[in-house]
């Protein structure tokens, strides 16, 4: 199953929907959420995992919205931020390199990977434990300047991922074990 060709449906506005799949859906979130003309590539791919795997999590777990009905998610920080104007070629990049890749949940399914501009968590190189994002420690988000800075130390995004969700899986090391 290719995961970036699911369908997503995107409320934009209180009168606006968006239907796509979730590769579409990710090209208009990684460069909203993140700088991509600037931000490490690293950074960027840990963004388009995190993203997906919120957006599959979200899928299972819709909202519903009065007078519309079913929606799966909204273009905005209550979920994450969808802006097409935004797209980037290093965002559709890391999108591409990271094509149906997300984070698996301890009973497999998909991980509901949230995520804040600062995070104020002591294990984050950046945060050291002061500046969360509205004077608040955000435990078991991804920190994204700190993913930068992580991203700027060599670290891949997986290990990215991993410094902030702890000792996940992720959907493709089954299916690279399948195939040895
Ligand atoms: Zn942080």
């Amino acid at each position: 199953m290719s995961v970036d060709s699911l369908m997503i449906l995107v409320l934009i506005s209180p009168t606006e929907l968006w239907y796509g799949t979730v590769g579409e859906y990710l090209l208009g979130v990684v460069p909203s959420e993140m700088i991509a003309g600037s931000w490490h590539m690293e950074a960027l791919r840990a963004q388009a995992v995190a993203a997906r795997s919120f957006a599959m999590w979200r899928i299972e777990h819709p909202h519903e919205v009065d007078g519309i009905g079913k929606v799966h998610i909204y273009a905005d920080t209550r979920d994450q931020v969808f802006n097409e104007d935004k797209i980037h070629e290093r965002s559709s990049q890391a999108v591409a390199d990271t094509k149906d890749v997300y984070i698996l949940d301890a009973d497999g399914s998909p991980f509901m990977a949230q995520y804040v501009s600062r995070c104020g968590r002591t294990d984050c190189p950046l945060c050291a434990g002061a500046n969360g994002f509205d004077g608040k420690t955000w435990d078991g988000r991804m920190c994204q300047y700190g993913a930068w800075i992580l991203a700027e130390q060599g670290k891949t995004w997986r290990e990215i991922l991993r410094h902030y969700y702890g000792d996940v899986k992720f959907s493709d090391e089954g299916a690279e074990n399948e195939t040895e």
